[in-house]
């Protein structure tokens, strides 16, 4: 969670690291920060709220000195108050830092730190970084080995930048389970938890491993492990076109991101043969399978699950990825974890990957951002190819990770391939044509304080992923799940004109999620009907054009997600950024 972007420039940092904040604020926005090094030392100039707002009253980019670093905080250990955001200053300013993570022991360390004369100015568990580095830098006088000295204290998750008073020259962080990644141009440097903060200047990367510490001058970049050792690493090249982050002329990121699906998911398509064969290879051979994931990705692993099962008859189980470690006792050398995520840094997805390895299993990965930390914690993966993902909830990373599922199932069952991506380019953009019936439900449900979604078989995931969507964006309370499970409960809930969503498309499920339509209809519930079958019983029909089965849930989803879309716009909620949540979520 959260953002952090710092640079050493050849001119003045604060508006580099502004427009990079910017960039990089769908990770977290509830406060943001910037420090630099000027003539009189650290200064540091933070407040709660939007970028665009504590840019407007306090003024960040006018901050002096060539060298900074800034936050953009998703808090998890003290409020959301101006004190608490990043970054955070040792006692007298000697050292800055911000920091993205949790430290655990961040107690013990306080206690002793405050033993020692240091004094606090804020709640968070971060704030105990800038004074060890302060004990060590004093100690040590030289920062590279007081953050290698100070990051072997720390426990937790943590990637941290910080700037030393008097060392104009430098920046130094390190990294544990949380991303840190350097981007190198001609003229400037940059330290930041994701590519898109500093993509305008650089496609120069070098990605940071766990338990790493840097040091970036204007003329060099030293990267070693804690013990002080040197650590050679690549310069890696980005692809500028998966780096793509403009709103170009839409009004939301949100809005944008479900529009570009007819040529994200052809993308998708596109993955190199012998990729997915060793893929498929290690799915083959493993004598148990299990997938895992968080949010919408994990929906996707439901998706997989129910196609393994009924399409390639290979026996797998799902499981959050925030509970994976129940499964632990049945992995061994011969099992597979197949992990999916979006930005491949989320720490219950990492978390699991790590259950997974410690019993020796072989490890997938369905990931969207190149050279995240699961595709190197895994064995083999499979890249979305969607392009950064700004808009919180995910939306084209979905699509992606079913088509590539698609793929994979083909590959599997050695089946003519049911996706070509030009056809289901076409059926997509005719899909997107759904997009005014969608906003015309979101204005007549918009003040309803419930919805459901029901599905059956592969498209009660899809109910699932349509429930959180609303919940995320339009903050109405949503469920979704198993059309049959109505009957064992939930129908208790349904009164005159609650307004529930039927994923029914003309497969094997459609007979019995009719009648659970009907089932609702008689108790007063507004049913509307997703279908490429339509039928007179629905209070409102949204027809998806008629693909093949397996095709079918990528197609049913894009109403949902306009309709959560057009939701949050009639609650006048920003759909980029819903309350309290942040992407790519790398705390525990
Ligand atoms: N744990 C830190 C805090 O609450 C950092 C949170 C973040 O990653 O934004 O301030």
């Amino acid at each position: 969670m959260c953002g952090i972007i710092a640079c050493i420039a050849d001119d003045r940092a604060a508006p580099i690291l502004l427009e990079g904040l910017k960039r990089v604020e769908y990770r977290g926005y509830d406060s943001a920060g910037v420090a630099t090094i000027g003539r009189d030392g650290i200064l540091v100039k933070k407040d709660v709220g939007k970028i665009a707002q504590i840019e407007a009253r306090q003024k960040l980019s006018l901050l002096d000195g060539r060298i900074g670093v800034a936050h953009t905080r998703w808090a998890t250990h003290g409020g959301v108050t101006k004190r608490n955001a990043h970054p955070h200053t040792s006692c007298n300013e000697l050292v800055a830092i911000a920091h993205n993570g949790i430290i655990k022991n961040y107690l013990k360390l306080k206690k002793e730190l405050e033993l020692k004369g240091h004094k606090f100015k804020s709640e968070t568990d971060s704030e105990v970084i800038a004074h060890l580095l302060e004990e060590e830098y004093k100690r040590l006088r030289n920062p590279t080995r007081a953050t290698a000295s100070a990051a072997r204290k720390l426990e937790g998750q943590y990637a941290f930048v910080a700037l030393f008073q008097g060392r104009g020259d430098l920046l130094t962080g390190a990294r544990n389970d949380a991303p840190l990644l350097v981007g190198l141009s001609e003229r400037k440097r940059f330290l930041a938890s994701d590519v898109l903060a500093f993509i305008e200047h650089t496609d120069r990367v070098i990605f940071m491993d766990n338990l790493e510490v840097v040091t970036v001058t204007d003329k060099d970049v030293r990267i070693s492990d804690l013990s002080g050792k040197e650590v050679r690493k690549e310069v890696t090249q980005i692809a500028w076109e998966l780096a793509d982050v403009s709103k170009l002329d839409y009004a939301h990121y949100t809005l944008k991101e479900i529009e570009e699906q007819p040529s994200t998911l052809h993308r998708a398509l596109i993955q190199e043969e012998e990729k997915l064969a060793s893929f498929v290879e290690v799915l083959k051979s493993s004598d148990s399978v299990f997938l895992t994931g968080a949010g919408s990705s994990f929906h996707a692993a439901l998706v997989l699950k129910h196609r393994l099962n009924i399409e390639a008859r290979i026996r797998a189980d799902a499981v959050v990825a925030g509970e994976f470690a129940s499964q632990s006792h049945f992995m061994n050398r011969n099992s597979t974890v197949v992990a999916i995520s979006q930005s491949g840094e989320t720490a219950d997805v990492l978390e699991a990957v790590k259950v997974a390895r410690s019993k020796g299993a072989r490890v997938l990965s369905i990931v969207n951002a190149v050279g995240s930390s699961l595709v190197s914690a895994g064995d083999h993966a499979l890249h979305l190819n969607c392009g950064p993902e700004v808009g919180v909830a995910a939306t084209k990373s979905f699509t992606a990770q079913l088509a590539i599922i698609g793929l994979v199932l083909d590959s599997l069952t050695g089946k003519e391939t049911s996706l070509n991506g030009e056809s289901l380019a076409r059926r997509v953009k005719e899909t997107l044509a759904v997009r005014e019936r969608a906003r015309a439900l979101a204005k007549r449900y918009r003040h309803r304080p419930d919805f459901y979604f029901i599905g059956r078989s592969v498209h009660y995931p899809i109910a699932l992923e349509g429930a959180l969507k609303l919940k995320e964006l339009s903050y109405i309370h949503a469920e979704g799940m198993p059309a049959s499970e109505l009957k064992h409960g939930t129908l208790a809930l349904i009164e005159e004109g609650t307004p529930v969503v039927v994923l029914n498309p003309g497969d094997e499920t459609y007979d019995d999620t009719l009648s659970n339509a009907h089932e609702l209809k008689a108790r007063g519930a507004e049913v509307i009907g997703i279908t490429d079958r339509a039928n007179k019983l629905y209070t409102h029909t949204i027809s998806v054009p008629h693909v093949a089965e397996s095709v079918m849930p990528i197609l049913e989803v894009i109403p949902l997600q306009f309709l959560a879309y057009y939701t949050a716009l009639e609650r006048k909620n920003n759909p980029d950024y819903p309350r309290n949540l942040a992407k790519s979520v790398t705390v525990k």
